[in-house]
């Protein structure tokens, strides 16, 4: 699971980034009129917070938006370098320059006007039956979700295919289905009967309806009545975030001719041909519920209905590289309205958003070289190898764990793969042609990684392989590889700085390597054994006192209350809270091993001790707008920061650092205290 960039932040690296010479933790931050034991993330975030404006073009700001920032002026700026290159046709310089340029062609973009949805939309309009409308519904899938490495459980197609190690066969890639088909975010947008979802949902019909007017649709409205109902319908039948993230319901192996008997209704060997996974023998299907519902709503919905549902779902999703009044209108709805944004974010911006999402590695390949020296990757390994050790110790010393559950747990920590900065080998891009056609080229990236992901089926893993480009500013555990990505463009300040003292290092990045080592052991973690396989290693006793103190964390996240009408989900977000009490005790006593003995240096009057927490407090700093915090709220594995930093109440030394005393806000009795490593 990643530590997902969206949703967290501290001011620090703002100054970081200005060029201001401050190591360590950021004091000008604080609000010393903040006790820590009442509101630990006020205490270390509170001037920040005061001072700071959320920018027209964001939902919201912290630190990981200040460090995206940089890592997109440097790879925009890497970007613009090769674009005056004349570099050879074919080679990835080339793909990386036409790309680029195609999309921020804006006049080239507006001359086509719809012309390239043209062929797409006449294939859509000649479907006769239901037939080639499955053929139809399978050409569309994508390698567009993926349940456990990058999280993302939404795909507006009908279905999305993750590829990745086998739950049942960790020595090979497994085609994994998951459902589809809304384009809002989840199915509380469709469900939900608050006046604020009612109200969103009136104004999502409207934009359905202007999409298909700007398309060129005739009776816009009715068209677009009937979409939304298909919509509402699908949603019916979807599984909840918190119930798909559970894998115990996700392991169902259907063989191809399964699903004409357990889903009936579409007409399977057909959508199969469309996909080209007809020769694919089997799947493992995450919501068994939801592919029943929806392959029933293709026979029961008439076909008209869902030759518009098709052409809506492909110009909204193709809006960013059609002209500019389709690309407003689909930033009015998903921007303004349900995020908050007034304003959205600069062309380029986008433009090295898409760069990275289709080329990732051949910009990544070149970014490393400029910006990530060896020292700084030597340093972050040191860094590892101290929180893993600190790991260990942990795992030896409870007193719950059966013997033969921390064998396999050390285990685990012996096989675990810890990418730090960049992988060790690279995407091959040859087979992706780029042009100076903007949306054909998102089109055949779309194609080119769905393709390569297919080709992958069957094939061996390599453990090694990431997830994430070392651009990205984020971390992520992959729990079918037992491997960690610390990418580059996290290990800079403020999460890292060589400069610093090792006690901000290690409650900033220190604590974040802790929260993905623990992903090891967490409620899927636990699941997995040190090959991936999907396998109990625990005993029934040891998986008892896991559940038992997990619920009580669960239980901790559902008092908290972003708005009055609406409380954090202790189980949706449990996986994530898990790892950051576990990622804190891990990084504490590997900060403790990394001093050898010497005293902390005290910065600013704080004990090492004292920075070591505020540093991690600080990397949840954030603010967002309401709209976005809301969506956040249903949407997120994550819980918003503030909560995130309010985890140091669960760890014993924090009360002794800050003498934390009952009575205080934050203040949990000894016996309330969630200890799970
Ligand atoms: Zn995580």
């Amino acid at each position: 699971m990643t530590d997902q960039a969206r949703l967290s932040g501290i001011f620090l690296a703002l100054a970081a980034v200005c060029g201001a010479q401050t190591h360590g933790i950021a004091v000008a931050n604080m609000d010393p009129a903040v006790a820590p034991g009442d509101d630990f993330y006020g205490y270390a975030n509170g001037r920040w917070i005061e001072r700071t404006q959320i920018p027209p073009d964001r939902g919201r700001i912290g630190v990981f938006t200040a460090l995206d920032d940089l890592s997109n002026k440097r790879t925009v700026g890497l970007i613009e370098e090769l674009a005056k290159i004349k570099a050879v046709a074919g080679s990835d310089v080339a793909r990386i320059a036409w790309l680029y340029n195609s999309y921020m062609d804006e006049p080239a973009i507006e001359a086509k006007g719809l012309a390239p949805l043209r062929p797409h939309l006449e294939s859509i309009a000649a479907i006769r039956d239901k037939r080639e409308l499955a053929r139809a519904l399978g050409e569309s899938l994508r390698a567009d979700v993926d349940a456990l490495n990058n999280t993302n459980f939404h795909t507006a197609n009908l279905f999305g295919l993750w590829v990745a190690p086998g739950f049942n066969d960790s020595e090979h890639y497994t085609a994994y289905l998951m459902q589809g088909g809304l384009q809002m975010p989840d199915r509380e947008y469709y469900l939900d009967d608050s006046d604020r979802m009612r109200d969103i949902r009136a104004r999502y019909q409207a934009h359905v309806s202007a999409m298909l007017k700007l398309a060129g649709f005739t009776d816009a409205d009715a068209r677009a009545a009937r979409i939304v109902e298909l919509e509402r319908a699908i949603a019916e039948k979807h599984l909840s975030l918190a119930e798909s993230e559970d894998i115990h319901k996700a392991n169902n192996t259907w063989k191809q001719a399964d699903f004409a008997a357990k889903a009936p209704g579409l007409d399977w060997a057909e959508y199969f041909r469309g996909a080209g996974l007809d020769k694919q023998a089997s799947f493992i299907v995450w919501q068994p519920s939801a592919f029943a519902g929806e392959s029933a709503l293709v026979a029961s919905t008439p076909l008209d209905t869902w030759k518009d549902w098709l052409a809506f779902h492909l110009i909204d999703a193709y809006a960013g590289v059609l002209p500019k009044a389709l690309n407003d209108e689909r930033f009015a709805f998903f921007g303004k309205l349900l995020q908050g944004t007034p304003e959205q974010r600069p062309r380029w911006q986008r433009g090295v958003a898409l760069v990275n999402a289709l080329l990732g590695d051949a910009v990544g390949q070149i970014y490393v070289q400029r910006y990530f020296p060896p020292a700084a990757k030597a340093e972050a390994q040191a860094m590892v190898a101290n929180i893993i050790a600190a790991f260990r110790k942990r795992v030896e010393a409870l007193a719950w764990m059966d013997p033969a559950t921390k064998a396999e747990a050390q285990a685990k920590l012996n096989t675990l793969y810890v990418g730090v900065g960049y992988p060790e080998t690279w995407r091959d891009y040859s087979a992706y042609e780029v042009t100076d056609d903007a949306f054909g080229n998102v089109w055949r990236g779309g194609l080119f990684d769905f393709h390569q992901a297919v080709a992958r089926l069957g094939s061996a893993v390599d453990r090694k392989e990431w997830s994430m480009t070392p651009q990205t500013v984020n971390a992520v555990n992959l729990p079918l590889q037992n491997a960690l990505n610390f990418p580059a463009a996290i290990l800079q300040p403020p999460f890292f700085d060589a400069e610093a003292p090792a006690a901000a290092n290690y409650g900033a990045i220190g604590t974040v390597i802790g929260h993905e080592i623990s992903h090891t052991f967490d409620t899927e973690g636990s699941a997995f054994d040190s090959k991936g396989r999907v396998r109990n290693w625990w005993t029934a006793a040891d998986l008892e006192h896991f559940n038992a103190a997990t619920a009580r964390l669960a239980a901790q996240y559902d008092t908290y209350k972003p708005f009055p009408d609406i409380s954090v989900n202790g189980r949706q977000t449990l996986a994530e809270n898990i790892a950051d009490v576990a990622g804190i005790a891990a990084a504490f006593d590997g900060y403790h091993a990394s001093l050898a003995g010497r005293t902390a240096p005290v910065q600013d009057g704080f004990s090492g001790d004292q920075q070591f927490f505020i540093a991690f407090g600080q990397n949840w700093g954030s603010k967002a707008r309401e709209a976005a915090l809301r969506q956040q709220v249903l949407t997120d594995p994550h819980a918003p920061g503030r909560f995130r930093a309010y985890t140091v109440r669960n760890i014993d030394a924090w009360y002794t650092v800050f003498k934390v005393q009952s009575g205080e806000k934050l203040y949990l009795a000894p016996a309330d205290r969630v200890r799970i490593w």
